[in-house]
């Protein structure tokens, strides 16, 4: 198998009561394990089985629907795991602190806009702290499995911090509640995690 599933770096249950449990589950066991099987179906016997990820991502244009579908739902899934944790939340500190309060003026002002795009992305996608490739840090959303490191996006860089908005992200515990989703997911957030991704 080219690609596999990364474990889980905590319980489940560990992100309670912010993300429940069995949406931890369902999440990553079911729908990031589909985007692993039908991305390894999609290129069977190809060479861009022995690519990273992050090369296919940023060449997806010249890929059929079902890679960038799957290939962005891995690379999302996999980013998306990483950057949140138990005892986790707050606000980031050092280099990453200051460099959210150069671009956004204050953490508070840079959580807002962070939530409007989240919140303001019509049907599924991604919301993303992203550093450009002249090194500023700029706030932006994808649909679908899209993401910043694809040839295709609208704002391109690589992704520091993003925040899936799919309904499978949160149904369970807040139905149509995606604005108290978003809210509550900041408690989660691995600034550590996202500090070492900006350096
Ligand atoms: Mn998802």
């Amino acid at each position: 198998m080219a690609f596999t599933l990364p474990a889980l770096p905590y319980a489940a249950n560990a992100l309670e009561p912010h993300i429940d449990a069995r949406t931890m589950e369902i999440h990553h066991g079911k729908h990031h394990n589909a985007y692993v099987t039908n991305l390894n179906a999609a290129l069977a016997g190809k060479p861009e089985e022995n690519m990273s990820i992050e090369e296919i991502c940023k060449n997806i244009s010249k890929y059929p629907a079902p890679v960038r579908n799957n290939g962005g739902g891995h690379y999302n899934h996999s980013l998306f795991w990483t950057i949140m944790g138990p005892n986790a939340g707050g606000a980031p500190t050092g280099a990453l602190g200051d460099a959210i309060n150069a671009a956004f003026g204050t953490f508070d002002e840079f959580k807002t806009k962070f939530n409007a795009a989240a919140t303001g992305r019509f049907g599924s996608g991604w919301a993303w702290l992203i550093k450009d490739a002249s090194g500023m840090l700029a706030i932006t959303s994808t649909p679908n499995q899209d993401n910043p490191l694809m040839d295709v996006a609208e704002v391109k860089g690589t992704p520091l911090l993003g925040l899936d908005v799919w309904e499978h992200a949160y149904y369970l515990n807040y139905q149509n509640r995606r604005p108290d989703y978003c809210a509550a997911w900041w408690n989660v957030v691995n600034w550590k995690e996202v500090a070492k991704r900006f350096a």
